[in-house]
């Protein structure tokens, strides 16, 4: 990491009594979550005393046993606290996303905040509205990122067990447990240095990936044998869920989280696409192999963006016109 930014960085956290607001993205996932509450733990650790951590919305069950999560405020829930805590804050921390678009209803009075704004993220094409932007796309994971921050801020002696929980949560998460993003020793020395603070891997595993309740397991059989469509021509296959399949399964926040992944194992397929219907839009979820470019796609056709190989977006027609205008799409490439 570029010491100048490191020095600047510094530099912002002089006062330790100085209103520090993180905010992750939208529909946050282990890394957004991971990332925020291991800095929240070592900001605490360091004796910050006003430090907050704001969620634009709720996220799923199986993140709720990192350190620190009670103290998440979940902004559609705690709106006129997380606006509070924006608008008057001294440093802004963005976390895990690379434009304030990516914060839903709090885009605005982020951008009219008067803060000094730090961006730390790992995804392509950062915004430049930022005082500080540490961003780096060749990382696995904005905790990884975050890791090395803190190590240059002070020393790896000062991270301590909960917040390399969080960290090795957010690593861990946006590896697909280790399987994509991170073919790089620098990540699996960080690793190895969270285990030798305490992290047990094995348990964390258990914590994210093995707490289905038996409705989410069913609904995850359901999308295997029933809605899953193959476009082989296209090397694509896609799975959609309408509201009414939702509820069969009483849906609960985070249950379809990792679904699609299971598109991609099938042979020859390069491209797996998720659509989750919702009160407004239809959520799309889109991964790819190799150099398939899943970003572009998200950002070309479905109002989104992400990584190369993981990325989503939204789409503002019907179920229906969506997994049309898809199946379209794909047709039209050359994959
Ligand atoms: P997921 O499919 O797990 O929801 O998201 C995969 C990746 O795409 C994540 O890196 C996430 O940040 C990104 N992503 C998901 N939805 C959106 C979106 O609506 N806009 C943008 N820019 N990125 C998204
Ligand atoms: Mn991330």
């Amino acid at each position: 990491m570029e010491p100048t930014l490191i020095d600047r960085l510094k530099k912002l956290l002089e006062d330790k009594n100085q209103l520090i607001t993180m905010v992750v993205h939208a529909n946050p996932d282990g890394d957004a979550i991971g990332s925020g509450l291991g800095f929240y733990g070592w900001l605490s650790e360091q004796g910050y005393s006003r430090v907050h951590v704001i969620a634009p919305n709720s996220y799923a069950s199986f993140l709720h046993w990192m350190p620190g999560n009670d103290q998440v405020i979940v902004a559609d829930e705690k709106e006129t606290r997380a606006l509070e805590l924006i608008s008057g804050a001294d440093l802004l921390v963005c976390l895990d996303f690379n434009g304030m678009g990516r914060t839903a209803d709090l885009e605005e009075p982020m951008r009219a905040s008067k803060a000094t704004k730090v961006m730390i993220d790992h995804h392509p094409d950062p915004e430049s509205n930022f005082d500080l932007v540490i961003s780096e796309t060749g990382v696995s994971s904005t905790a990884e990122l975050l890791y090395e921050c803190l190590v240059n801020l002070s020393d790896k002696d000062a991270i301590s067990l909960p917040v390399a929980q969080c960290l090795y949560a957010g690593i861990v998460t946006d590896t697909g447990s280790f399987s994509y993003g991170c073919n790089n020793p620098r990540t699996y020395e960080i690793v190895a240095r969270l285990i030798e603070i305490g992290v047990d891997g094995a348990h964390i595993q258990r914590l994210i990936y093995s707490t289905y309740s038996e409705d989410r397991m069913r609904l995850l059989g359901y999308c295997l044998s029933e809605k899953l469509q193959v476009v082989s021509e296209a090397k694509t296959a896609y799975i959609s869920l309408s509201e009414s399949d939702l509820q069969r399964f009483n849906h609960q926040e985070g249950d379809t989280e990792g679904i699609v992944n299971y598109a991609l194992n099938i042979e020859n397929i390069r491209l797996a696409a998720m659509f989750t219907e919702k009160e407004d839009h239809v959520k799309i979820s889109l991964r790819s192999a190799g150099d398939l470019d899943a970003n572009k796609l998200a950002r070309d056709h479905f109002n989104g963006g992400g990584h190369k190989n993981a990325a989503g977006g939204r789409s503002y027609t019907s179920l229906t016109e969506t997994l049309a205008n898809f199946e379209a799409l794909v047709k039209n490439e050359s994959f």
